[in-house]
């Protein structure tokens, strides 16, 4: 079937990406390598595309979140190194050693298993170990003390990075991240002490990258969220942002109706909204199923002919009503923008979050597998 007439589909501009990126790596610093966050389809934009994007633009490593991911990197031809950040036993060591994915260990047990497993194949495995330095999620929270005994009797593992994640890296109010991060600190200068040196220290996710904290201390970063153009909103008294990134994704779907109805209809499921005069109204082709939060009824608004319109009612599972008495011009078949930039008339995720009580991140990765990815320069 031809992609001539799409109902809605999200452009997505790689060389944005690729600029982003480029962004993030000045702001990490000299030196700092940055692993390209592309775990859940890379944020709604694309994996495969994206990760090959990047790596056109000098990425050398890649992080996602699962080995299956990973696997469906390397068989699109990804070359770079490949960080899979959140998988625990039992995992499919096969899959992992045999297409040279690089694990984060999340526990010594783990360990002592990848190590029997290397051994056996005669392998050795590097790893990153991850320390839960105060988030209280994923990660090994014990001290040097048992650390230690278990990495250096893990022969056929090579520990090539240690890592920590901040919990709350863009809340400036709270005492979080410095607990953390010293924490972390105090753990590498001890396996230091005991001749324990990674080669890749990392804790700043795109978060303290943005708000000018670089690598929080280590030489490598783990940044998603900016490659995609966003920063979270910061608490408290945040530094300046340190990044210059725009979102790469703008999300449209095509006008099904326009019509006018009289003052006093009802729109739409549980008649969520009534006319109170008469208007002009549009239905478009896309809704919760695609993506667009269900709290957007009544509460959101898309851009059509360059004018912000209110979302009418209810958003139902294929379709979305719109006001377009301010952009009269519209007609079927033209296309609106959920997301993205016409003119001076922008809508974000950011907002979308805002307007919902979700995140970004959400948003983005709420975007529907049927909604079909466009690339463009
Ligand atoms: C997803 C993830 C990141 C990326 O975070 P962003 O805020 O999107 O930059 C970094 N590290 C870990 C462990 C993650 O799971």
């Amino acid at each position: 079937m031809s992609d001539a007439y799409l109902r809605s589909w999200a452009e997505i501009s790689l060389g944005r990406v690729v600029r982003n990126f480029h962004s993030i790596r000045d702001a990490a610093g000299r030196g700092v390598e940055v692993a390209c966050v592309v775990k859940s389809e890379a944020y709604g934009h694309g994996a495969i595309e994206v990760s090959r994007a990047l790596e056109g633009g000098g990425a050398r490593w890649l992080a996602v979140s699962n080995i299956r991911e990973g696997v469906a990197l390397r068989e699109a031809g990804i070359r770079s190194r490949i960080l899979i950040m959140a998988e625990c036993l039992p995992f499919d060591k096969e899959a992992l050693t045999g297409h040279g994915l690089t694990p984060v260990v999340h526990s010594l047990a783990d360990l002592a298993e990848l190590d029997a497993y290397a051994r056996s194949r005669g392998a050795v495995l590097p790893y990153h170990l991850k320390v839960d330095s105060g988030m209280g999620r994923l990660g090994v929270a014990g001290g040097a003390a048992e650390i230690l005994p278990v990495v250096h009797q893990a022969r056929s593992m090579r520990l090539e990075g240690l890592m920590t994640h901040f919990a709350s890296a863009t809340d400036f109010s709270s005492s979080q991240t410095e607990d953390q991060l010293r924490n972390f600190t105090s753990l590498v200068s001890e396996l230091r002490e005991a001749g324990l040196d990674p080669e890749r220290i990392h804790l700043s996710s795109s978060g303290p990258v943005a708000y000018g904290q670089g690598a929080s201390g280590g030489n490598m970063v783990r940044a998603g969220l900016a490659l995609y153009g966003y920063v979270s909103r910061a608490r408290g008294d945040a530094p300046p942002l340190a990044v210059n990134v725009e979102p790469a994704l703008a999300w449209k779907a095509r006008i099904l109706v326009v019509k006018d109805v009289p003052a006093g209809a009802p729109i739409g499921y549980g008649a969520l909204y009534r006319v109170p005069k008469p208007m002009k109204i549009a239905v478009i082709a896309a809704g919760y199923a695609d993506g667009i939060p269900h709290q957007l009824s009544n509460r959101g608004a898309v851009i059509a002919a360059g004018q912000r319109v209110p979302i009418l009612g209810a958003v139902s599972m294929d379709v979305t009503t719109v006001d377009v008495s301010g952009a009269p011009e519209s007609r079927p078949g033209d296309a609106v923008m959920l997301l993205g930039r016409e003119g001076l008339v922008s809508i974000d995720a950011q907002e979308i979050a805002a307007l919902t009580g979700a995140i970004p991140y959400s948003v983005l990765c709420g975007i529907h597998p049927r909604v079909k990815r466009v690339y463009t320069e």
